[in-house]
Formats: structure tokens, C-alpha cells, sequence
């Protein structure tokens, strides 16, 4: 089966929304995505931690089958990201971020890992994410997810790093935001003039688009009562996303649309409880049930 290797951040969030609050759980682009993707294929994680970061986190992740030859361990503190959300629970509001370890840090990609089929490159620095794409030998297909804090202090090189990707995944405002408009479906289009053949943009309760060029594609988001803890959809989303890719080892047009489905349901099963806990919990017959439901709900 197809492998995924994913660079992108380990971190320790605080989180607070209007009715509970967190500290210093386990989150990170990377942690999101490999535990998700990891319920479809085979998982290579690459990224660093601090001094501080939890033996037992790690383990965590081992215990997957999440491959760890790339993580590594650096004096200093591990990434932090304080969040907040208000009552919509759609966007989060960033209080702080800290880079930690992260700061001047290179990804160097285990030997082991430059034949991966796919490549997730998880919200990072996007000299980070180019120094990744620059290690790997010929992967079927690169994905790219990335936050307002890169649109703001990285432009040129994360606009670089497109421009050399097959998919690209952001949110509703992180899409306006890099196109300068409020026009979802034009900042679809000049995404794809940039090069990636599909863009997803993720509109939280009101679900996710797949864009192509010759084709869109909507998916509901799953329905629910309520909402514990956002952090991570997205990340869950492309785990889900691009773990179907693998998992189905095509990149056609179906798979493209099935991939969309089983990024909302992973990302459903993210904001079901606080931290990686939900996705954590889910397990291959529960993505098939949440699959099945959805797939209904779009069928008429
Ligand atoms: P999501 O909610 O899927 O967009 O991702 C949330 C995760 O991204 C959190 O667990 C954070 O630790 C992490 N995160 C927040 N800001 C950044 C950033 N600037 N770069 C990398 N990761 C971040």
C-alpha cells in the first residue's frame, strides 16, 4: 500500500472556548494528520519537539504505527499555539503562538523516507515545507494545508511552495486572505492557475468544496449537535483526504470526490472531543459507518 509522509508541527495547545478550556494538550498540524491518515495507510512522520514534549505523547504516536525515524528531539520548548473560539466555533482566533524549537529548525528526511508515494506538508513554515519537497524522490502526490499566521509572515515562499504542489487545502478565510477577495470559488480558480490540480477549501459547519479544473465538488460537514473543540479539523480532514488517496492508490476525479467525504468524516470525529482524543478514538468501522451516513446524506 501507498505511504504517507507528513512534515508539519508537534505541539502543546492551550485552547479555550466559550464553555471549557485546555492547557497544554497534545496538538500540531502533524499529530492531527498522522493520527488520522494512519486509519488508511502507512504513516512517516518528520518533525521535532522540545525537552518538554511528554515521553508518553511520543508514545502515542508510536503505538499508532506512526513511523518516527524522522521526529526529532531538540533542547528548548516545544511549539505552543493559544486559541480561542467563540461561540460559531468556526475559526479559531490565535492569542499566541510560539515557535519553540521549530524556530531555525531544517527537516532532514530519513533515506527511508524519500520514496514516499504521497507527502502531506502540514501547516509549517513554508521554507520548511520547500525544504521537504527538495528531499523527496517522486511522490504521486503533494498536499499543502497552511494558516493565516504563513500568509502573513511567509508570502513568497509559501506562494513558491504552491506552485509546486498537487493539492492545496485551506480555510474559507485563509483562501480569501491569500487572493485578496471575498469570492470563494475565484480564489479556487487563481489557486489552480498557481499549478495544484485540486484546491479544498474547508468552511467548517457548513462543510468542505473540492475545486479541479474541470469540476467542483461539496460536501455537507457531518451532522452534529455539538461541537467540543475545532482544533484540528482541518488537519484531520487532509489526514482523512489524502489517507483515502493512498489507501485507493488513484487521483482520479471519484477519488478525488470520495477523498472530500472521508475528510469530513475524519475531521467529525476531531471535533468531537478536546485535543487528538476523538480522532484517536475512532476507529476503521467507525469511518466506514460516518462514510455510509454521509454518503446518504449527498445522494438523492
Ligand atoms: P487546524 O485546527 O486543523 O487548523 O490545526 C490546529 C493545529 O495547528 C493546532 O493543534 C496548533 O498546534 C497548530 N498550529 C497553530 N498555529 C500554527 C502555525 N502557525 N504553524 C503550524 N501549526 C500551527
Amino acid at each position: 500500500m501507498s505511504s504517507i509522509l507528513v512534515v508539519g508541527s508537534l505541539a502543546y495547545d492551550d485552547v479555550q472556548t466559550p464553555v471549557e478550556r485546555r492547557t497544554g494538550v497534545l496538538g500540531g498540524a502533524a499529530s492531527y494528520f498522522a493520527i488520522a491518515a494512519r486509519l488508511y495507510a502507512p504513516v512517516r512522520l518528520v518533525g521535532v519537539i522540545g525537552d518538554d514534549f511528554r515521553d508518553e505523547d511520543v508514545e502515542r504516536l508510536r503505538a499508532r504505527g506512526i513511523d518516527l525515524a524522522g521526529l526529532e528531539r531538540r533542547r528548548g520548548g516545544s511549539f505552543r499555539w493559544l486559541g480561542r473560539y467563540d461561540y460559531a466555533m468556526n475559526t479559531a482566533q490565535t492569542i499566541n503562538t510560539d515557535l519553540g524549537v521549530f524556530a531555525d529548525w531544517r527537516p532532514r528526511v530519513p533515506e527511508s523516507f524519500v520514496d514516499s508515494d504521497f507527502v502531506f506538508l502540514a501547516n509549517i513554515d513554508p521554507d520548511i515545507q520547500l525544504t521537504t519537497l527538495r528531499s523527496v524522490r517522486s511522490p504521486k502526490a503533494i498536499a499543502l494545508d497552511t494558516m493565516n499566521y504563513w500568509i502573513d509572515h511567509k508570502r513568497d515562499a509559501l506562494l513558491e511552495v504552491i506552485s509546486r504542489v498537487d493539492i492545496v487545502s485551506v480555510n474559507e478565510s485563509e483562501a480569501r486572505q491569500l487572493c485578496d477577495t471575498v469570492s470563494i470559488p475565484k480564489a479556487a480558480r487563481q489557486i489552480l492557475a498557481m499549478g495544484p490540480r485540486a484546491v479544498v477549501v474547508k468552511r467548517g459547519e457548513y462543510g468542505a468544496v473540492l475545486f479541479t479544473r474541470s469540476f467542483s465538488f461539496w460536501s455537507p460537514a457531518f451532522p452534529f449537535d455539538e461541537v467540543i473543540d475545532p482544533t484540528g479539523a482541518g488537519d484531520s480532514f487532509a489526514g482523512g483526504f489524502l489517507g483515502h488517496l493512498a489507501e485507493c492508490g488513484s487521483l482520479d476525479d471519484r477519488a478525488l470526490r470520495r477523498a472530500t467525504l472521508h475528510g469530513t468524516v475524519c475531521a467529525s470525529f476531531a471535533v468531537e472531543r478536546f485535543s487528538v482524543d476523538g480522532i484517536e478514538a475512532a476507529t476503521p468501522d467507525d469511518i466506514a459507518g460516518r462514510y455510509r451516513l454521509l454518503q446518504e446524506l449527498v445522494n438523492v
